[in-house]
């Protein structure tokens, strides 16, 4: 019976890879999975990531999980109790950037941190990244990207080494244009939930486009 059932799945699954309604058949444990290989590789890159020690950064690592928390308060959070949602500090002054992959582990630059103008255009960015994990585009992405095969393998859980190859990978990966659309949609939403001005997500965005623009 079981093993009917996953074929079903799997059937379902290549003829409809990128259908939202079969993303909700896709248990949250990969998203969760996926998310905790590829902390450990951060973990194991100081070098690349140097992620700063919470024990010894008390006052900023406060600061921002204060803004994360008020952010997944917020009711329109599905996740709050499945993700972990924890924050990690990487110290490069040069990176205006954050990123928070599947599974909803947040990671923010202490250059993206210096850079902001208010607490609000950090959390307006903070809110835009937590969209992108409760929307689940990780793994929608990876389903585009390497196909229903990939998917396949992680539903069977038939080799755990494919989770640590594709974790690799997260970093690289490209969110569409509908998914970061998205990502600012619910980033909106989730702001109007806490004492944040939700003009904080475009407020940063534009503001950052014009330092591009200055760089090049
Ligand atoms: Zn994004």
């Amino acid at each position: 019976m079981f093993l009917i059932k996953r074929w079903y799945l799997l059937l379902i699954i290549m003829i409809f890879s990128s259908c939202n309604a079969v993303m909700e058949m896709i248990p949250l444990d990969i998203d969760k999975n996926l998310g905790e290989q590829f902390s450990y590789q951060i973990n194991a890159s100081q070098s690349e990531y140097p992620v700063l020690d919470p024990e010894k950064n008390k006052e900023v690592y406060t600061y921002v999980e204060n803004i994360r928390n008020q952010l997944i308060n917020s009711d329109k959070i599905k996740y709050r109790d499945h993700f972990p949602y924890t924050v990690k500090i990487i110290q490069d002054d040069n990176t205006l950037n954050a990123f928070c992959v599947a599974g909803g582990y947040i990671y923010v630059y202490t250059g993206l941190i210096k850079y902001v103008d208010s607490e609000s255009e950090l959390a307006g960015v903070l809110a835009h990244e937590i969209a992108h994990a409760e929307n689940r585009h990780t793994v929608k992405q990876l389903a585009e990207s390497y196909g229903t095969g990939v998917l396949i393998s992680l539903i069977f859980g038939s080799d755990y080494r494919d989770l640590i190859n594709i974790g690799q990978q997260l970093l690289s990966l490209k969110f569409s244009r509908g998914d970061e659309k998205e990502a600012d949609q619910y980033a909106v939403e989730y702001l109007y939930d806490t004492p944040y001005d939700p003009r904080g997500v475009g407020g940063f965005f534009k503001k950052l486009i014009k330092e591009e623009k200055r760089s090049q």
